[in-house]
């Protein structure tokens, strides 16, 4: 081959390598949206990966401004894991600026963490704005059921392994530990939350159908009038004779990011206790996903 053919091989090569998104660094770049899917492939890609998330600790996600910092991020992420439910629309105009092949939709670094999850609250009618649209797609906040942990992190060793195909037994064993001692947890956080079984719950948000659904809890509703639309009187006065005419415990819980005393006046008219706990890692020093469980059921049951 001569020279000028074997330069052009070469370019070519790494040309393809760029195009189809293949060139990967080391240790792999890994980017989320918030820290809980941050803790959940730290667990899945151990030293091999460098994680980090454009979220730090809870916030409203319906509500989230795109920083530039966030685009650097994006531009150098080998494996980007999104929210999906339409939750973290906002990233698609982060990955149209970053123009970082690896991470472009149906690529090897793109993972919808979402495909796959039994999703709740999936409206059977089309809804618009007035009606509250921050859940078009159905109850976005998936991560809240450690049973879906299993399964964001059954996704994220299978993009790893694609990624990274020469430590496929790694990712596979990163897995199992996770999974095994994520069962383990879930029999021991059933068996402390079962006090909470007694209680009717209102949020203000539904951040948490997820989790009462994990745990059997018995929520009644939200101070919201609809995913996205704050409290009205109206609402409120309904809430609460529907609250009353049970005589079992009260508990009106709250994310730190909604209004708390609109939580924690509705808690005193019901008669009811107030407590604020975190939707995400990163909260109250929260630092994994497993720890993000261990802390809100003590708070609950305390
Ligand atoms: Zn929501």
């Amino acid at each position: 081959m001569s020279y000028s053919r074997l330069s052009f091989f070469f370019i070519s090569i790494i040309l393809l390598g760029v195009l189809s998104g293949e060139i990967v660094s080391r240790p792999i770049k890994v980017v989320t949206i918030t820290e809980d899917f941050a803790s959940i492939a730290k667990d899945i890609g151990g030293d091999l990966v460098d994680v980090s998330s454009l979220i730090k600790g809870s916030r409203n996600l319906h509500h989230i401004n795109p920083k530039p910092s966030m685009v650097m991020k994006v531009k150098s992420a080998d494996l980007l894991i999104r929210l999906g439910m339409q939750q973290d629309s906002w990233i698609d105009s982060l990955i149209d600026v970053a123009r970082n092949s690896r991470v472009f939709p149906n690529q090897n670094g793109f993972l919808d963490a979402s495909q796959g999850i039994q999703k709740l609250e999936v409206p059977t009618e089309k809804i618009s704005g007035q009606l509250g649209d921050v859940h078009k797609d159905g109850n976005p906040h998936y991560w809240l059921n450690p049973e879906n942990g299993k399964h964001i992190a059954k996704k994220i060793r299978d993009k790893l392994k694609l990624i990274d195909q020469n430590n496929q037994d790694i990712y596979d064993e990163n897995y199992m530990i996770f999974r095994d001692k994520l069962d383990e947890k879930i029999k021991e956080w059933q068996d402390q939350i079962k006090p909470l079984s007694e209680f009717q719950i209102v949020t203000y948000h539904t951040v948490w159908s997820y989790f009462f659904d994990a745990f059997n809890l018995n929520r009644v509703g939200e101070l919201e009038t609809l995913p996205g639309i704050p409290p009205t009187t109206r609402h409120l006065i309904k809430l609460k004779s529907l609250l009353n005419s049970s005589d079992k415990p009260k508990l009106v819980i709250s994310a730190s990011y909604y209004p708390r005393d609109v939580g924690q006046s509705f808690a005193k008219d019901i008669d009811g206790h107030f407590e604020t706990i975190p939707a995400n890692v990163g909260e109250s020093g929260v630092s994994s996903y497993m720890e993000l469980f261990d802390f809100i059921i003590e708070k609950l049951t305390q």
